[in-house]
């Protein structure tokens, strides 16, 4: 284990060194029931350690739940076999100019302390021969949300997935968010928050860019 000076400095500089999630090479040999009874073990030896009694009813069943919480719900998004089916369709009606999906609920959790991150994203782009369900985009986003995250690998991930099946480089992605590992610790600055912008292709021009802030700025319908 690293020094615990450097483990603290890694998590409040929110340091990331790879757009890939690290994962290990036997990641997903077990199962997902194998791996709720494990981190229900483990957990229990965590709320035993803290002094809690775990003969308690309503803390008797706490780390089933969390455990089962972790795998099945809030990091769904750290196994491939639940990624979304990103299928496409032929641009037919030939609309090529830009297609925003904004507001997408952003419900993560930063990867140094395990709290949330919640928030919304926008992404955007122009298509080219290939078109995307909307309904898609969202599911992207939200597998990529659930797992351990930092916000700069997070809209790097969504980006360049869209921009391998949409098969253009003409995609942009903003997430902002409020980090609870930044409001509820360390600093505790209840009111700040973090957005995080990502583009290729034409929205490296500042005129293409700023219609689609121009667009994402307006109230929620
Ligand atoms: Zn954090």
């Amino acid at each position: 284990m690293k020094n615990k000076e450097h483990i603290e400095i890694t998590g409040d500089n929110h340091f990331s060194s790879s757009i890939k999630t690290p994962l290990r090479a036997d990641a997903f040999e077990k199962s997902d029931d194998e791996k709720i009874k494990s981190i229900a073990h483990h957990f229990e030896k965590i709320m035993q350690e803290m002094g809690l009694d775990l003969t308690d009813d309503s803390l008797s069943g706490t780390p089933y739940r969390v455990a089962k919480m972790y795998i099945k719900e809030l990091f769904y998004g750290l196994n491939p076999i639940n990624k979304p089916k990103l299928s496409t369709f032929e641009n037919k009606y030939g609309y090529k100019k830009m297609l925003i999906e904004q507001n997408i609920t952003i419900d993560s959790a930063c990867e140094h302390h395990f709290l949330p991150i919640i928030g919304h994203a926008h992404v955007a782009y122009v298509p080219k021969n290939k078109v995307i369900g909307l309904s898609k985009i969202n599911r992207l986003v939200d597998y990529y949300a659930r797992r351990p995250q930092v916000q700069e690998r997070l809209v790097l991930q969504i980006l360049n997935d869209l921009q391998d099946v949409l098969e253009t480089k003409d995609v942009i992605v903003s997430v902002t968010a409020k980090h609870l590992c930044v409001s509820s610790r360390g600093i505790k600055d209840q009111s700040s928050f973090t957005t995080t912008l990502e583009y290729g292709g034409c929205f490296t021009e500042i005129a293409t860019r700023n219609e689609f802030l121009k667009v994402i700025a307006q109230q929620a319908i």
